[in-house]
């Protein structure tokens, strides 16, 4: 359960209190504040603070005086227009905090997107909590053969059941050394920023996660995408649903051109334009790498 009773009332609490606003309010995103979505074994996904609304991305984009709207079909169009061009700094304009309950491995990934702003529970200060991911028996799967960085079919039986075993038994007694370690009652007194060292990556850390809308598009457009590791892609989907209540306009666009779209290499296109021409165009002679050429038949579907 990712939040305790005495969490979820502080959440609902900070619901009951409704205050009247000047500011743009995207009644899709005022569903989702403080609300936790579950993510994983332990983690969730909170929308903690929000700035700005589809409107919002067209009046940055006409710097305009007013709400920016002309007309809804207006507003479409125009961020479909900006999301084509890469005219990405209004997009800019609409900023989300997150709080967010995630692995240690997972936020290793996650860190790695520089273009946010970050604070993490502190584990000099606090007693991490004894909360490990184990993945689900159908997340336990085998090392790939065809990609170094993916993962192959599910393991069964045996198998399945010695590594849940040593993944467990390995949590809970390096939890137990960290507990001893840090156990000031006549015991060993270490302290908690040297005793944390012995625990494994699968245990839970807490972030708040502030971030401007092109970049969270750019986190998303390779964490929600198929060959992002599954642990922190459930993460963007989850948040890819928030977006898509937050800024409906923005999140359509997004989808067609970024998520469902493709980018092709000059070699690529004019290997299309042959095609299209009635030309027998194959590997050999399309100037492009087998890897390549694998990839832009995938592409072509
Ligand atoms: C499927 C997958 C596999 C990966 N495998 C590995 C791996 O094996 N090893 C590894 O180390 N990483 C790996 N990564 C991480 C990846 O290389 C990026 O670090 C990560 O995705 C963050 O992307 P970003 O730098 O574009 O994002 P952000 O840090 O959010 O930056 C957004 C954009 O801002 C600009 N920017 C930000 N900071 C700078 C800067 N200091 N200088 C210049 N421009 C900047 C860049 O244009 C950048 O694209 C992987 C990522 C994915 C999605």
């Amino acid at each position: 359960m990712p939040l305790t009773p005495d969490q979820q009332a502080e959440v609902d609490a900070q619901r009951a209190q409704a205050q009247p606003t000047l500011r743009a309010v995207s009644p899709g995103m005022e569903k989702h504040l403080y609300t936790a979505i579950p993510v994983l074994d332990h983690g969730f996904v909170r929308v903690i603070d929000y700035m700005g609304d589809d409107a919002a991305i067209c009046q940055a984009a006409r710097v305009s005086y007013g709400k920016g709207t002309k007309s809804v079909q207006n507003d479409e169009g125009l961020i479909r227009y900006l999301m084509r061009h890469w005219h990405s700094t209004p997009f800019e304009m609409c900023e989300v905090k997150l709080h967010v309950k995630l692995p240690v491995f997972v936020a290793r990934q996650w860190i790695r997107h520089r273009t946010a702003n970050v604070n993490e529970y502190s584990a000099r200060y606090s007693i991490l909590d004894r909360e490990f991911y184990i993945p689900a028996p159908e997340h336990l799967a085998a090392q790939s053969v065809v990609n170094n960085q993916g993962r192959g079919a599910a393991l069964e039986g045996e198998e399945a059941a010695r590594v849940l075993e040593i993944l467990k038994t390995d949590a809970n007694r390096a939890y137990d050394h960290y507990e001893a370690m840090i156990s000031q009652d006549g015991q060993l007194g270490l302290a908690r920023e040297l005793a944390r060292m012995n625990l494994p990556a699968n245990i839970y850390t807490q972030w708040y996660w502030k971030v401007d809308l092109h970049n969270l598009l750019h986190f998303l457009r390779l964490r929600a995408d198929a060959h992002a590791q599954y642990e922190i892609r459930v993460y963007a989907d989850a948040i890819c649903k928030v977006v898509a209540d937050w800024v409906p306009f923005a999140y359509k666009a997004f989808e067609d051109y970024r998520m469902g779209g493709a980018t092709m290499s000059a070699t690529a296109l004019d290997c299309v334009r042959r095609m299209l021409k009635g030309e027998d165009v194959t590997q050999e002679n399309s100037g492009m790498s087998k890897g390549e050429w694998r990839e832009f038949i995938d592409t072509l579907g």
